[in-house]
């Protein structure tokens, strides 16, 4: 077929100036990759009838258009407006400045990771730690290891290897997909012995199971539901008492564990993690990317003898952190030592603080903007109410007052349709869909513009 001949070959095109502007762009191999896919497709497209001219034309464009979608980072930024702040999916917490440059510090150059710039000799790299943890805390000594799944799962393996770890049957917990606390005591190596009833659990059905076996008692915050109604659990203060005198360690999984109380941003009460250390429990373990507003991490804080058992096991060595969260870790904790502004620099708490007329007053100013962008394209673009959650599993029952974007269109599938093309933006925009609208809350939208840019590629 004679249109076959309007294409040029693979040298000739990697020669000519298109072709060496986007080899200065991808590289000569990525280039040359993309151009024999292209090229067969257009004989392809040629043989079928399709007009050689207007394909030979198009194909640079084309091929900057594959490359520049290939070239394209799945983990490129994005606008979390799903209402959910702390969006396991997402990434959970976005970090303070001050982490994130401690952060970029740590990726670009050597510290005294362990290494006492006092004295030349070798340190810990849970050193840069320890101390912030147990002032905020009150704890006498502190550890940290990948996450808090990893937090309960090296005290398990290394206080009940072998023996029995005694928990309420209403607190055995499935946080996700393959954190099930059943699943993870055996993997511990721990024998599981299940007290009580779903709804109720008494302070004997503790002192009945324990024995010469018992490895530890363990406490779990049940942080992802709520049993409501007629129900009774043990307090981990009361539960502390028959763990001392058993001479057995009480380990209080926290989850979130929050270092500050969020009743002083507007938020129900939770205890602190404070407060669970001076309830007496000889181990609490809780997250950094949840609440506390950090990178992901688990802390495992209390009694010091237990605290350097856990870190005399293997295991520490498979789950401890880099360099790069070990920095943001510190920068994050060091913030808490000034509450006063901490709204101001923990993005975690200044997006759960934010107020519903703060936010309508954000959603009524983007209005007639966003409509101006999604009216051409069908869609139309209202302010409303709409209700944000906090996520990660923490007060699951509790939602905020919030305020969005409603976009709807013509047609059942309307919320579908533009949802994925703000999915599909180069920077993305995800919302959630309720109500036969997708809603974009705009609950952690800390710049106008930001929203404005990314849709200003629709
Ligand atoms: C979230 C959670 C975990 C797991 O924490 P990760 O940091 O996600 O590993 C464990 N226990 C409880 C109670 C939790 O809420």
């Amino acid at each position: 077929m004679d249109g076959l001949r309007l294409l040029p070959s693979v040298d000739l095109f990697l020669k000519s100036d298109p072709g060496k502007e986007l080899i200065a762009r991808h590289g000569r191999q990525m280039v040359a990759e993309a151009l024999r896919t292209r090229l067969d497709q257009a004989r392809a497209a040629i043989r079928q009838g399709a007009d050689p001219q207007r394909i030979t034309e198009a194909l640079a464009a084309d091929l900057a258009d594959d490359l520049a979608a290939g070239a394209q980072s799945n983990l490129r930024p994005l606008l979390n407006l799903t209402g959910t702040v702390l969006h396991t999916n997402l990434g959970r917490a976005i970090l303070a400045e001050e982490a994130i440059r401690a952060a970029q510090a740590a990726m670009a150059s050597a510290l005294a990771l362990e290494f006492d710039l006092g004295g030349g000799a070798r340190g810990q790299r849970d050193d840069h730690l320890r101390g912030l943890l147990c002032d905020l805390t009150g704890a006498e000594d502190a550890t940290v290891v990948n996450n808090n799944a990893a937090a309960v799962l090296i005290a398990l393996n290394t206080f009940a290897n072998g023996r029995d770890a005694v928990v309420s049957r209403g607190e055995l917990i499935e946080i996700g997909g393959a954190f099930r606390m059943p699943d993870i005591m055996a993997r511990a190596g721990a024998k599981l012995v299940e007290i009580g009833t779903t709804n109720r659990t008494h302070p004997r059905d503790y002192e009945n199971a324990i024995t010469a076996d018992t490895g530890l008692l363990m406490k779990v915050h049940t942080s992802n539901y709520r049993i409501e109604g007629f129900t009774a659990e043990v307090p981990a203060a009361d539960l502390a008492k028959i763990a001392a005198r058993a001479a057995v360690p009480l380990l209080n999984d926290l989850g979130s564990g929050s270092l500050v109380d969020l009743a002083h941003f507007g938020l129900r009460r939770e205890p602190t993690v404070a407060e669970a250390v001076a309830e007496g429990a000889d181990l609490i373990t809780f997250s950094g990317d949840k609440l506390l507003g950090g990178p992901q991490a688990g802390f495992i804080i209390g009694r010091r003898d237990l605290i350097e058992a856990i870190n005399r096991n293997p295991l520490k060595r498979a789950l401890r952190l880099d360099k790069i969260r070990i920095a943001a870790l510190e920068a994050t904790l060091r913030l808490y030592r000034d509450p006063d502004r901490l709204t101001e620099r923990l993005p975690t708490l200044r997006h759960l603080s934010r107020k519903r007329p703060e936010i309508m007053e954000q959603a009524q100013r983007l209005t007639p903007k966003v409509a101006a962008l999604l009216s051409p394209l069908g869609f139309t673009t209202r302010a409303a109410d709409c209700e944000s959650q906090v996520g990660s599993g923490a007060l699951p029952t509790d939602t905020l007052p919030s305020a969005g974007l409603h976009l709807t269109g013509e047609g059942g599938d309307a919320p579908d349709r533009i949802s994925a093309r703000l999915r599909a933006l180069p920077c993305p925009v995800v919302g959630h869909i309720a109500d036969g609208a997708l809603i974009l809350d705009l609950r952690c939208l800390d710049r106008d513009g930001d929203l404005l840019d990314a849709l200003a590629a629709l």
